[in-house]
């Protein structure tokens, strides 16, 4: 979203292309803060959203936790910039383009998890008391216990029951 930082009171609006290189990349996401896999019911949760292809869980670098979505914003022009620039919405307008993924070298997230074995084994290796407490809990299959790769795991089973409650998601910012 190419967004500004601070500037000088100038005359005429600056132009985006010369502060924010515009890659856009920031334009292509929807991201939604979470509990996040920090309980059984949060990793619970969190399984859930990364069963689902192209949904991803996240934390960031200040250690909250977000569900993922690619998703283009219409606004978005072929050039990276904005089609709604002065009209842009306020999370647009907040976001800072210093150490934004598209100026910074640090990779954009702490740890991401893009499906239910990379959730499973960052548990295993960090997390084992929780790890633990969810193999309890009965909620890790095979493929996210780590016993076979999701390949070959076999039949799945019927979805889940009508009783499982969906989680309530918090609006970012
Ligand atoms: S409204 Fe503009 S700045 Fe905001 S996400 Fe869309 S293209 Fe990016
Ligand atoms: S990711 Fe950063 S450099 Fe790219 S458009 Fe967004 S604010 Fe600009």
């Amino acid at each position: 979203m190419p967004s500004l930082p601070k500037l000088p009171t100038l005359s005429a609006p600056p132009d985006p292309a010369t502060v924010c290189p515009p890659c856009g990349k920031c334009c292509r996401y929807v991201a939604v803060g979470i509990d996040g896999p920090v309980t059984v019911s949060g990793v619970s949760t969190a399984l859930w959203l990364v069963y689902h292809r192209n949904v991803s869980v996240y934390q960031s670098h200040d250690g909250d936790w977000f569900v993922l979505f690619p998703a283009d914003c219409e606004n978005l022009l072929p050039n990276g910039l904005c089609g709604v620039y002065e009209d842009r919405p306020t999370l647009c307008r907040d976001y800072d383009v210093d150490g934004c993924e598209g100026t910074s070298a640090e990779a954009p997230e702490k740890v991401r998890f893009d499906d239910g074995a990379a959730l499973g084994a960052w548990l295993r290796s960090r997390r084992p008391a929780l790890f633990a407490r969810c193999l309890a809990k009965g909620i890790l299959p095979p493929f996210v216990k780590g016993d076979v790769p999701e390949a070959s795991a076999g039949a799945r089973g019927r979805p889940g029951s009508a009783r499982a409650e969906r989680p309530r998601l918090r609006p970012r910012g």
